[in-house]
């Protein structure tokens, strides 16, 4: 059962919903996390935690891109200081295969649009690609290497957000799903969750995929669908020191283990995991680093897609206290914390901490 008056109310515990209620926290206000599933973070838990590229771009998206990947260095000592967490962050390098004819025009066109965004990259030939990552395929010939990419982990990053949130007064309700929200006066609002009601001061719908079906109800279009995701884990074989891609999927190292990711996926709000998706990420594993692994684990997520490629951030137009932070997609580990810290500063001071503009929800 939820309290009485929880000041501000996150629906969703991803890592967008964690993030969020962290922020809120540090900044010494009440707030409380719902979340629909006693499991959160579906999605969350799929994510591979890669954090690529550098965008030295000027746009408002580049801006959070770039913000969220400098965040990184710093919130791993923070958090491992606050909870005794280890997020696993590190700036492992990145590294695009080239291995049949057909990648190389591909490698050296990215090589040019990422060093025109200045994002450090380099060629590096067949003996430098072995000095830097010596398990890859012995058939790859060159490859493009991404110096500045880091990975997290991000279910180690999602549970210390909200074991940092929690230290610091935040209340955690699972298995609570959002009922209804209603207006009480110009300040409070009212909320009805599965198991109560109460008050609220600011609600964020950050609940993923779904977030569309939540602002739907209070008369908001938010155009956000799912795109299914599908990561595989292999025990034994060689473990990539960088993050290793090839066709459009990565392999990495992840506590001894490797991880192989990720389908992009039409398939609606089903989380199933099968057999297809196993079959082609076993073969791109193989590609980039030969030799028989065993596959050990599969995760499946559903990444929120929105409307105009770019994150919802900001309060809904007719609803100035309740705020959406969704529609992350591909890179919700990249933004999340940095989001999770503009939405809370919009909620404190009552405005964006700068032009958020271009995130808004409604569009
Ligand atoms: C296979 C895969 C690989 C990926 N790799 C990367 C990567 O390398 N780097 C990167 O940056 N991003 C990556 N992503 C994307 C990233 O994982 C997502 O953008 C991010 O996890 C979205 O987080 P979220 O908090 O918005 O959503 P979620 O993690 O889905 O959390 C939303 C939560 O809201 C809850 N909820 C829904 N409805 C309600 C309700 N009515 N009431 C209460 N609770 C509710 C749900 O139960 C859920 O727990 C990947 C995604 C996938 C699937």
């Amino acid at each position: 059962m939820v309290p009485d008056d929880p000041g501000v109310l996150v629906v969703g515990a991803g890592v967008i919903g964690s993030a969020v209620a962290y922020h809120v926290a540090r900044r010494g206000r009440p707030v409380v996390v719902i979340d629909a599933d006693r499991q959160p973070s579906l999605t969350t838990r799929a994510s591979l935690g890669v954090l690529t590229h550098f965008n030295g771009g000027s746009n408002p998206l580049s801006r959070l891109y770039r913000d969220g990947l400098d965040s990184f260095a710093g919130l791993a000592v923070e958090l491992g200081n606050e909870t005794g967490i280890d997020i696993g962050w590190r700036r492992c390098g990145g590294l695009d295969l080239v291995i049949g004819d057909a990648d190389e025009s591909e490698a050296r066109a990215n090589l040019t649009y990422n060093q025109g965004r200045q994002c450090r990259a380099e060629w590096v030939d067949s003996d430098g690609l072995r000095d830097l990552e010596p398990t890859v395929v012995r058939q790859a010939r060159a490859a493009v290497f991404y110096p500045d990419d880091q990975r997290v982990d991000p279910i180690r990053l999602r549970q210390a957000l909200l074991q940092a949130a929690v230290q610091r007064g935040a209340r955690l309700y699972l298995g609570e799903e959002l009922a209804q929200v209603a207006r009480l006066d110009h300040e409070t609002l009212t909320v009805r969750t599965s198991t109560g009601a109460f008050t609220a001061q600011a609600v964020v719908f950050a609940a993923g995929a779904w977030t569309g079906l939540l602002a739907g109800r209070l008369g908001a279009r938010l155009v956000l669908r799912p795109v299914r995701g599908q990561h595989l884990r292999f025990a034994g074989g060689p473990c990539p020191q960088c993050v290793v891609r090839h066709g459009g999927f990565h392999a990495l190292g992840a506590d001894g283990d490797v991880v192989v990711g990720a389908t992009v996926e039409d398939a609606g709000y089903a989380p199933e995991a099968t057999a297809e998706a196993a079959a082609g990420l076993a073969a791109a594993r193989q590609v980039m680093l030969g030799a028989a692994a065993r596959p050990t684990a599969q995760q499946v997520g559903l990444r929120p897609k929105p409307k105009g490629a770019r994150p919802m951030i900001g309060p809904l137009r007719e609803w100035p206290q309740v705020f959406v932070a969704a529609g992350h997609y591909k890179n919700g580990v990249i933004m999340g914390p940095v989001t999770g810290e503009l939405v809370a500063a919009w909620i404190d001071s009552g405005h964006a901490p700068w032009d958020l503009s271009y995130f808004a929800p409604e569009r």
